[in-house]
């Protein structure tokens, strides 16, 4: 392997320090930081990231709620629950697990965030206040991506990025974010002729297409960095990216593992905009 791994965990460990400590502080001052997370239906994918979200707030001094409702919970009970929470001071944080039920309309759900708990910055003020430069909450995953070119002191001037996959919690905001950075952004997926191309000539690739082994080592340039957001499994159940992590690692300058790359950084970066939106609302109190 000639790549350097970029770490999500070690980075993960180092912000979710901060976390901590500013958690601590606001509990001090009697602004106990808190997430609400919802789930509904028993998809187990989503019942392991939600654990694991839960989990995170509470080794990092956040006060979490979990609710979990069956997956026939009706749309107009789940927008109830949603105007409760927010409308409850000691949650800052609002997070519906995606996907929801198939009866129940997503987009409808997330509108109904208030914009200001809107910690995954779904919402459509976040996303169109993305396109302008400011918005209360950055999407969890392309910040923790943006984090980690950070980190490693991947040069984004000038670069050109290739994202592959477009869709509203990932591939866009990424390329907006990328866009932000002075990043020249290709967007590519699922009808882009010749993805092969556009992949070669990238200084840097992020892969999120939930698409195993989409990215191989004669599509990748020597040197360019590799982000892999994917998430799947392999033959054996075991987890594993979009990424031939094996050959690519071998032409990248960087390179992201699956698991301990994207996954542990999209979780930070939630407990992050949690504290963001406790420290905000603390101030205003
Ligand atoms: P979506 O299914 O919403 O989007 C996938 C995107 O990939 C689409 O834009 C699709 O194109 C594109 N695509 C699919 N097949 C190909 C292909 N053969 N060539 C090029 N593009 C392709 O997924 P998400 O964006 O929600 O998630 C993507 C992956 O990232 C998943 O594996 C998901 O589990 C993972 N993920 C990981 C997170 C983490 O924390 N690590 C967080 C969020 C997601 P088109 O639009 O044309 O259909």
């Amino acid at each position: 392997m000639t790549a350097k791994l970029i770490d999500g965990l070690a980075l993960s460990k180092t912000l979710r320090a901060d976390v901590a400590a500013r958690a601590a502080a606001l509990t001090a001052r009697g602004h106990q930081p808190g997430l609400a997370v919802v789930l509904v239906g028993d998809n187990p994918a989503s019942e392991v990231y939600v654990r694991n979200k839960v989990k995170a707030c509470e080794d990092n001094g956040l006060y979490s709620s979990y609710d979990r409702y069956p997956a026939t919970l009706s749309e107009a009970d789940l927008l109830a629950r949603i105007d409760a929470l927010n409308r409850d001071s000691r949650i800052h944080g609002i997070l519906v697990q995606l996907p929801l039920p198939a009866h129940i309309d997503s987009h409808k759900v997330i509108e109904a965030i208030a914009p200001e708990k809107d910690v995954d910055g779904f919402h459509v003020a976040n996303a169109g206040a993305l396109m302008t430069g400011k918005p209360l909450f950055r999407p969890c995953t392309p910040y923790g991506v943006m984090k980690m070119f950070e980190a490693y002191g991947i040069e984004l001037q000038g670069a050109n990025a290739v994202v592959i996959g477009r869709s509203n919690i990932v591939g866009k905001p990424m390329a907006m974010m990328l866009i932000d950075a002075g990043a020249t952004v290709t967007v590519c997926h699922s009808k882009t002729r010749d993805l092969a191309a556009h992949a070669r000539a990238a200084d840097i690739v992020v892969a999120a297409t939930g698409r195993r082994n989409l990215l191989t080592a004669d599509m990748v340039k020597p040197g360019a960095t590799v982000i892999d957001v994917g998430m799947n499994r392999d033959e054996a159940g075991k987890l594993c990216g979009d990424v031939d992590f094996a050959g690519v690692s071998t032409v990248a300058g960087h390179i992201t593992p699956v698991p301990g790359g994207v996954g542990p950084m999209t979780i930070t970066m939630l407990l992050v905009n949690t504290i963001e939106a406790a420290e905000r609302a603390a101030n205003e109190a």
